[in-house]
């Protein structure tokens, strides 16, 4: 890796911000190798995916195989340069190597990897800890750290259980929010996530229909409040904006109704702000920012600028229920290690000395506009949406949405796919990505539709 004083200049050509290159068709033979190399060590669902996948839309999928990575380019095995739309699902927030991100990581690789957790603590837990708790738009709240979006979200249902006594949950229809057991329980994406392990998940789980347009606000609030009539729902868990469902964002009057009504029955509103947060819809906090009160809120993804780390927040008076135990009752090896907190730091500085939610607001709101125009009329496009940097293109079906993502792999953009039935095209490149960069994937969509 080039010295940190090589790192290039913002006025220099940015060498993250390239067009992109192509010099073997994707998959190059070096992928296909290390693909079959894969594919005899890894967990055989992926391949049985990418099999179905190729079987439905009549396309090979082989994958390609990365390599390296700086801003918002991505190389694979074989020397081809792609723009990446998708940022390790969103989490690579500041872009791939954002040089703060590099030094902080290596600074503190070499004053200590590992801490002792919630034994003695690292000095930069504590610094990650006040960051993350002044996040939470309440007064002095308190934070547990985690590991993953999952991990959070199972905090966060248990902080629910212990602060109400209650066991109910309710979840809503199309959300997602990881797959360990709590929040696969919650999970409303897709039953057949849930199916397989059924017998073992909370069986007091109850789905609501999430509000997509203004006029399915009132009778998806009214459903909401039949889930709750019981009064034996300690937690709502929510989704901002759906994010692996498709980049569905709620009319906020539904996002605000949701949290009148939980508190109404005396129920913990948890925002999974996994995917929305530090940035990506736009704002740091996506509920606060429209006006919704939420209890708890959950941070992932981004927050570690690629390295695992999450956290669950909640103020002081929900938090307090876990001092009751005289133990820790919630807790992992490496929850808090100090290399995962210096790369959250980093991250969460960087967002805002850089400003970076506010940049990903505008230009979303131009990028979003800008790719309906190159589209509009194009053959299998349904519409854009979205927030921020979180843009969903929805298109006719699953099919031809895994043809056009494979379409757009070969002319250099790496897209993944979301929503019900894979059907929609999830942009969320890194928030630093130039304008031009993201809309560019626009007129290719086109020609890979139309072809
Ligand atoms: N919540 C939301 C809203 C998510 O989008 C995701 C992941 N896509 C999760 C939770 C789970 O996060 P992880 O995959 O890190 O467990």
């Amino acid at each position: 890796m080039a010295p940190l004083s090589e790192f290039p200049r913002p006025e220099a050509e940015d060498p993250g911000a390239l067009a992109p290159e192509i010099r073997v068709p994707p998959p190059g033979p070096m992928s296909r190798a290390a693909t079959d190399r894969l594919e005899r060590v890894e967990c055989p669902a992926h391949g049985s995916r990418r099999e179905r996948r190729q079987r439905e839309s009549e396309t090979d999928m082989t994958p390609i195989v990365l390599a390296s990575a700086r801003g918002s380019n991505v190389y694979d095995v074989d020397g081809n340069r792609y723009v990446d739309l998708a940022a390790g699902f969103g989490s690579v927030s500041l872009g791939h190597g954002a040089p703060s991100l590099l030094r902080s990581i290596e600074a503190q690789a070499s004053r200590l990897i590992q801490g002792l957790g919630d034994v003695y603590s690292a000095d930069l837990k504590i610094a990650l800890l006040e960051r993350i708790a002044a996040l939470h738009p309440g007064e002095g709240a308190r934070v547990i750290l985690t590991q993953s979006g999952s991990d959070a979200v199972t905090a966060a249902i248990k902080t629910a259980a212990l602060a109400t006594g209650r066991p109910g949950l309710v979840a809503f229809e199309g959300s997602y929010h990881g797959l360990g057991y709590a929040p696969l329980a919650g999970c409303g994406y897709r039953e057949s996530f849930r199916a397989p392990f059924s017998a073992q998940l909370n069986p007091h789980v109850r789905f609501a229909p999430y509000a997509a347009s203004p006029e399915q606000t009132a009778s998806c609030l009214e459903a909401l409040e039949r889930c709750l009539a019981a009064g034996d729902v300690g937690a709502v868990l929510f989704e901002p904006i759906l994010g692996r469902g498709g980049c569905v964002v709620p009319p906020d009057e539904f996002a605000r109704g949701v949290s009148e009504i939980a508190r109404r029955h005396g129920a913990l509103v948890i925002a999974d702000e996994v995917w929305t947060g530090l940035g990506r819809s736009g704002s740091m906090v996506r509920s606060a920012a429209i006006g919704m009160h939420a209890d708890i809120l959950c941070f992932g993804k981004a927050l570690g600028g690629g390295m695992p780390i999450s956290a669950c927040v909640a103020p002081f008076e929900i938090m307090r229920a876990w001092a009751e135990n005289g133990e820790v009752l919630h807790t992992s090896t490496h929850a808090g290690a100090p290399l995962a907190c210096s790369a959250a730091i980093a991250t969460l500085d960087s967002l805002r000395f850089r400003k970076l939610a506010s940049r990903a607001r505008e230009v979303g709101d131009t990028a979003r506009a800008a790719i309906h125009e190159h589209l509009k009329g194009a053959r299998g496009y349904c519409g854009v949406r979205g927030a921020g940097l979180m843009i969903g293109l929805e298109l006719a079906s699953g099919d031809v949405a895994q043809r056009a993502v494979r379409g757009l792999l070969e002319r250099g953009y790496l897209v993944v796919s979301g929503g019900p039935r894979g059907e929609t095209l999830t942009l969320t490149p890194p928030l630093s990505i130039p304008e031009e960069l993201l809309v560019g994937v626009a007129p290719r969509l086109r020609e890979v539709l139309e072809r």
